[in-house]
């Protein structure tokens, strides 16, 4: 099993989890606003209520753990390669340079706010509606719906596509990295189409699985075709010349 469907899989279980956690953790603070038969009051106390949200809003999402998993999706990103490259041991090899490092860094930290963008956006979007929600004195009980469609549509999807383009991104990163350190020439560069087959795999990615060799000008041809690829789960994966005329294309 490739191990970055492993970490996606184990990340989007987290998230999941947080984003459960969330929800019944915010419902609470709907507790605190003034209703008067069912409907939201128009009053100052409401109103500085809302101008508020914002941050309470993120402190609850961090105590539901969001915050915990943004670090340790920081903390596993050398983990990630060094898996993948355990598990393609005889074709490739991670040996990143000393200068490399600052490069890794800032795509590490690139992928961290990537999940605190993610919470901004959710947050903010919960604060308008909870803003429209108390100026037209509308229901409490809609309110509380579309703080849940908030969380659980969108962060919890917006979260998990970022995690899973923003790994495979890194990991492609990584490999392309080395194989400039390496010198290897761009013509010299042949790959292995890997990842997941199932259920959810793209049709790009299906007849790109099932070609499963390519050249660098078929992998480039690939990506600008597609573009940025959310939620893919696929890396060309590099293979030595010879590898690429013994097992694949003639
Ligand atoms: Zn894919």
């Amino acid at each position: 099993m490739n191990p970055l469907y492993n970490h996606l899989d184990k990340y989007g279980s987290i998230i999941e989890q947080v984003v459960k956690q969330a929800n019944q953790r915010m419902q609470t603070l709907l507790a605190n606003y003034t209703v008067v038969n069912g409907r939201l009051v128009l009053s100052e106390e409401n109103v500085a209520y809302t101008m508020d949200l914002v941050d309470r809003l993120y402190s609850t999402l961090n105590e539901a753990g969001y915050g915990r998993f943004a670090e340790k999706y920081r903390n596993d990103f050398m983990n990630i390669y060094k898996e993948f490259n355990a598990a393609k041991t005889q074709t490739y090899n991670f040996n990143f340079l000393p200068k490399d490092k600052a490069v890794l860094q800032a795509i590490s930290t690139a992928n961290y706010e990537g999940l605190f963008r993610v919470e901004r956006e959710v947050a903010n979007t919960i604060q308008r509606l909870a803003t429209d929600y108390v100026l037209t004195e509308r229901p409490i009980a809609d309110l509380a719906n579309e703080l849940r469609e908030q969380l659980e549509g969108r962060l919890q999807r917006y979260a998990k596509t970022h995690v899973e383009t923003s790994t495979r991104q890194a990991i492609q990163k990584g490999q392309d990295l080395v194989l400039d350190n390496e010198g290897i020439e761009p013509k010299d560069r042949y790959y292995e189409y890997v990842g997941p087959l199932d259920g959810i795999t793209r049709e790009e990615c299906v007849e790109a699985v099932t070609q499963r060799y390519f050249t660098e000008e078929e992998r480039l041809d690939f990506e600008s075709e597609y573009g940025v690829r959310y939620n893919c789960r696929h890396v060309f994966q590099y293979i030595p010349k010879a590898v690429y005329y013994k097992v694949g294309k003639k």
